[in-house]
């Protein structure tokens, strides 16, 4: 037996052990775990869950032992990830720690940096949020004027954030400021570390069409910041913004493809006639097997994309996969709009009116389409 057979087999075990019946059903929006300071666990399995997975160092299992993960392979984490999905566990934390700033910190921060927050991350303790986009810097995200003033030991700084997802849930913010205003657009950006609770950061929820409110203004006086906060060369922060963004992107090619929902196949089975277990609707057949062949085909590209990575250490496609993905992740719930019918405007008791309205965010959030399609075609494509 290879060794890659043994840890899986070691994996399937301590998984049918360690992961509760109820971290296994399907779940919503309000079953995710974000973690952080003012979490409260919905219930003792979802705390057991990530407390196991966290001290096994499966929560960030690439990441080194000493900053909380469990220092795997590649190929021994998706062997995790398959054993995952095979059982359909629920993520036991989620959310921008682990999936963005954790990586960028890895590869670009000091090593006091990724002891004071890597461990706490993977632990699910703390919960952070992205201070990109300003008012008038989204797609266009380098002209950002958020200025940060060196004083030595400590930055100063003061502007305004949109878009802020979870800002007022978030303990801790990365955030994307300018120290020098004396160079070209791309350059004089830092990358920086607060706490939210930090005097002069302001959170103003935004109110949404799916009538809750994810995200925040988030306004920044005066704000105090340590030096060491800076992840990686001060001024030389859109290099790992972009890293960042890699990460982001990748995170939101996953979309359409989450193991833990019912899948739209047996949504359809419920909701619709059936005659000898055909769907009657020959328009809702068609385009539910054209969305499931579109969805094997994107699954299958990333496979395929991940093991090129793998080997030859390079990947210019988060681009890619990230437009495709959240493009099929609103196609998914336009086509369950049609499988619930008039049912799907039962706003208190249906979830598919309201993941439909978030659906249309996809496109837009960490970075848009258009500009999605604009990178596939300088990088990858290599037109103009
Ligand atoms: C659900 C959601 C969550 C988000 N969360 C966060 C967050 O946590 N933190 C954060 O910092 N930001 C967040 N954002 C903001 C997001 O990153 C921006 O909305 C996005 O980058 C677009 O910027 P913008 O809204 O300023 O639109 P604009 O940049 O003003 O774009 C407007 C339109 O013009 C098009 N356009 C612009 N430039 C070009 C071009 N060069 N070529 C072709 N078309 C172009 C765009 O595609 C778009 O259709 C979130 C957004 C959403 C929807």
């Amino acid at each position: 037996m290879t060794n890659l057979s043994l840890f899986r087999e070691s994996t399937r075990s301590w998984l049918a052990d360690n992961c509760p019946k109820s971290m296994r059903e399907p779940m919503l929006e309000k079953d995710i775990c974000r973690g952080g300071r003012n979490h409260i666990f919905q219930s003792n399995d979802q705390k057991i869950w990530l407390d196991r997975m966290a001290s096994k160092g499966w929560t960030a299992p690439t990441w080194p032992i000493e900053f909380g993960g469990a220092g795997l392979c590649k190929e021994q984490a998706k062997v995790l990830r398959e054993e995952l999905i095979a059982i359909e566990a629920r993520p036991p934390v989620s959310g921008m720690g682990i999936s963005m700033i954790g990586p960028a910190i890895l590869e670009f921060g000091s090593e006091t940096l990724k002891k004071q927050h890597l461990p706490a991350m993977a632990r699910g303790e703390i919960r952070w949020c992205q201070g990109y986009s300003e008012p008038n810097s989204g797609s266009d995200l380098a002209g950002l004027q958020t200025k940060a003033e060196n004083f030595g030991d400590h930055l100063i700084v003061n502007g305004q954030k949109v878009w802020t997802s979870y800002g007022d849930d978030a303990d801790w913010m990365f955030c994307l400021v300018r120290t020098n205003t004396d160079v070209g657009k791309h350059s004089g950006i830092s990358l920086v570390l607060f706490d939210m609770e930090t005097k002069g950061v302001t959170t103003r929820p935004i109110q949404l069409i799916s009538g809750t409110s994810q995200f925040c203004e988030t306004y920044l006086d005066d704000v105090r910041v340590e030096i060491d906060q800076i992840v990686g060369e001060i001024d030389a922060g859109w290099t790992v913004a972009k890293y960042l963004l890699t990460h982001e992107r990748e995170a939101l090619g996953k979309m359409g493809s989450s193991p833990v929902e019912r899948s739209i196949k047996e949504q359809a089975i419920t909701c619709l006639d059936l005659t000898n277990g055909r769907l009657n609707d020959e328009v809702i057949r068609k385009e539910l097997i054209d969305w499931e062949i579109d969805y094997f085909c994107h699954q299958l590209t990333s496979e395929r994309v991940n093991a090129e990575i793998a080997s030859s250490g390079v990947g210019n496609t988060s681009a890619m996969l990230k437009y495709y993905g959240t493009e099929l992740n609103k196609r998914k719930y336009e086509l369950l709009i049609s499988i619930h019918g008039s049912e799907s405007m039962h706003w208190e008791d249906n979830p598919v009116s309201r993941q439909w309205l978030r659906s249309k965010g996809n496109s837009i959030e960490g970075g848009t389409s258009e500009i999605q399609l604009n990178i596939i075609a300088k990088r990858i494509l290599g037109l103009g």
